[in-house]
């Protein structure tokens, strides 16, 4: 082979630099077109969510005045309610009543996307506050013919919490459980300390939820068709706003499931310091 002259050498490297240089100008371009789309989409997001916020803030005022005024009359400020007309006027109210939480989820989800929500979180007793979202919701799985049992630890469990924000997550755990399970089936809340973590699981022995879509139920408005859905509805904000609000509070949420045998959903939250084992 022939010896490279000086002059090989110089264009072979002029060539390289040369390819090189344009390269670095096409990934300039790229990185700044990408930093357009990427800015489009944050203005895209935010005005979305201005949306969501203004609609909910608009819808709920005339909500409110429904549920108060159908309210009124069913207590019998208008005069006696015959008793053929009371049955519609409750349905009107449950479906108002409904119409108002989803409002009321929009504006909470639209607040945590926002950056807006700030915690404020107490010293908290976990197992004083599963055993009073137990004993309010347990009147509501009698009349779906449904039991629910509480295994609480043998001491109350502290932490650093949002009281109304996480009682939300677990409310809306309990609630998920019992509308995606039949009748005459369990669910479960056991609370247990393992090291510096509170550990809650909510089990149920319900419809499941399939392999493919157990990676995106925590994601916002994922509703998964299963045999239920339709008869329950829902907005898929739920578990959304509970892998958020566990996620402040510096905890995490899983989920193991078996269609046709039932959902397991564990949150572990980090124990006060002075409380852990
Ligand atoms: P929603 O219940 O309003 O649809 P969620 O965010 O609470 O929204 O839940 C998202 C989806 O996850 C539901 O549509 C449902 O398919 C599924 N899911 C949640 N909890 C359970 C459960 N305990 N058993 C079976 N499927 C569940």
């Amino acid at each position: 082979m022939e010896p490279l002259v000086d002059d090989d050498v110089d264009g072979a490297v002029k060539r390289e630099l040369k390819t090189a240089r344009s390269k670095i100008r096409y990934l300039r371009r790229q990185a700044r077109a990408m930093r357009a789309e990427q800015e489009r989409l944050r203005r895209l997001n935010k005005a979305k969510d201005d949306f969501i916020s203004l609609a909910s803030h608009q819808l709920r005022t005339p909500a409110t005045g429904v549920k108060q005024y159908i309210g009124m009359v069913l207590e019998g400020f208008a005069g006696d309610v015959p008793e053929s007309i009371r049955p519609f006027l409750s349905k009107a109210y449950e479906s108002n009543d409904r119409q108002l939480s989803i409002v009321n989820d929009l504006l909470q989800v639209a607040q945590l996307d926002s950056g807006a929500l700030r915690l404020n979180r107490q010293p908290t007793g976990l197992a004083g506050m599963l055993l009073s979202i137990v004993s309010e919701q347990s009147s509501r799985f009698s009349q779906r013919n449904q039991r629910l049992e509480y295994r609480p630890p043998a001491d109350e469990t502290v932490i650093d919490a949002d009281a109304p924000r996480l009682r939300m997550v677990f409310d809306n755990l309990i609630d998920n459980a019992s509308k995606y399970t039949p009748e005459d089936r369990t669910v479960t809340v056991a609370l247990a300390i393992r090291g510096h973590q509170a550990v809650v699981t909510v089990k149920d022995e319900g419809v499941g939820i399939d392999k493919e879509q157990l990676g995106r139920i925590f994601d916002k408005f994922s509703r998964v068709a299963n045999s239920r859905s339709e008869l329950v509805g829902g907005t898929g904000l739920g578990l959304y706003w509970a892998k958020q609000i566990v996620d402040l509070h510096h905890g995490s949420i899983s989920v193991e499931s078996e269609p046709g045998e039932g959902s397991a959903f564990t949150v572990r939250l980090p124990v006060r310091k002075e409380d852990a084992i």
